[in-house]
């Protein structure tokens, strides 16, 4: 008989959680754990206060690389799955290595998310997402004083915490396609403006961008409704959207994340989805939800592992946690204060 040889891709907290899992339910399987990034697990929600500078690079990472070695768990970091092919159990990493496996998690969690009418401005943008970009924050922060914030989401007002803890003078643009993962309502907007403001940010209500010039290094005009900002950086902050596409193709059912079941399975035997990359059946709503949030990723990471090795535990959500923004089921255990 071959050997079990289980495969898990992505390495935030819930791909982490589900190889460590898996680790300790079948001590004798071969574990592969693979992330595009170029480290081991660090906890995203920690990012903004790195760059606040309040607490250092090691505080990050959930445990060290060598970790891995010991559990027999092996790190292939730094190498990016391009493609599946579920027939033959088969993927396939950039560099054109082939993968077989006989037990799959999909694990690879979200990335920023832009509103089309901004796509234009893209490359004018810094996003944070992953320690990659952090880095590029921490570098560029220390060359401006000034910064634009567009969007509302749970991350830019941590980030807004760290700019204006370095000094940073903040405008902030919001508007209601902002607030993902929170619904968007009038008391919120008011009450996000007002605290906002208290801080001492220059908040840009319900107004709409008409166009960046790059006037220099470091320095953009930005036409916002009738006024004119000027500041050495932007900032997007739309929201985390499951990050799926290079997916298409391999038989997985697509929607906003990788459809599957309560128990996070795919419909193809042994193949799971899990973390903020899934769109997961709720039977009492007759619907799918979305998972937004740290510890909700850990919690089913570990659920993906422990059914793809047999069991039957269902991904467990309040009907009261989920609600719907712009169309969506959303269950976020994410939660912040401003
Ligand atoms: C800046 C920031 C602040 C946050 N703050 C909070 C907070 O305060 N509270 C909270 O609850 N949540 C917070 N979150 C959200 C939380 O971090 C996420 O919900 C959580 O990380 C989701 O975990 P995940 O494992 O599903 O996905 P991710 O953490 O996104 O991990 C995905 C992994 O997959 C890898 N990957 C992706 N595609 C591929 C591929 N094709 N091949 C190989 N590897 C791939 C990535 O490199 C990464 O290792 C924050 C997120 C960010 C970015």
């Amino acid at each position: 008989m071959s050997e079990e040889h289980f495969i898990v891709i992505g390495n935030g907290p819930a791909g982490h959680n589900a190889a460590v899992t898996l680790r300790l339910e079948a001590p004798g399987a071969r574990i592969t754990l693979i992330s595009k990034e170029p480290h081991g697990c660090y906890r995203p929600h920690l990012l903004p206060n790195w760059i606040a500078g309040d607490i250092k690079e090691e505080a990050l990472y959930v445990c060290p690389v060598e970790n891995y070695k010991n559990m027999a768990i092996k790190l292939r970091s730094g190498q990016k799955v391009v493609a599946l092919n579920l027939g033959q159990s088969e993927l396939i990493l950039d560099h054109k290595e082939v993968l077989r496996f006989s037990g799959l998690v999909i694990a690879v969690g979200g990335k920023p998310r832009i509103p089309e009418p901004l796509l234009t401005f893209k490359d004018l943008m810094l996003t944070l997402k992953t320690l990659e970009d952090a880095r590029t924050w921490k570098d560029e922060i220390a060359r401006v004083d000034s910064v634009l914030m567009m969007g509302g989401d749970l991350t830019s007002l941590a980030v807004t915490k760290a700019l204006l803890s370095l000094g940073k003078k903040v405008h902030f643009m919001i508007n209601e396609d902002a607030f993902w993962p929170l619904r968007w309502n009038p008391v919120l907007f008011e009450e996000m403006s007002h605290r906002l403001s208290q801080k001492g940010v220059e908040v840009l209500a319900d107004q709409r961008m008409k166009g960046i010039k790059r006037k220099g290094e470091r320095d953009y005009e930005i036409q916002i409704g009738r006024q004119t900002v000027r500041v050495g950086m932007i900032g997007a902050f739309f929201g985390l959207t499951p990050d799926v596409r290079f997916l298409a193709g391999s038989g997985l059912r697509l929607d906003r994340g990788i459809l599957v079941d309560e128990y996070l399975n795919t419909g193809f035997k042994g193949v799971y989805a899990t973390g903020d990359c899934a769109q997961i059946y709720y039977p009492a709503l007759r619907d799918y939800w979305v998972s937004v949030g740290h510890d909700n990723a850990v919690e089913l990471g570990r659920t993906a592992a422990l059914n793809l090795v047999g069991n039957t535990v269902k991904a467990e959500a309040a009907g009261k946690c989920i609600f719907e923004v712009q169309g969506i089921k959303v269950n976020t255990s994410w939660w912040t204060e401003f």
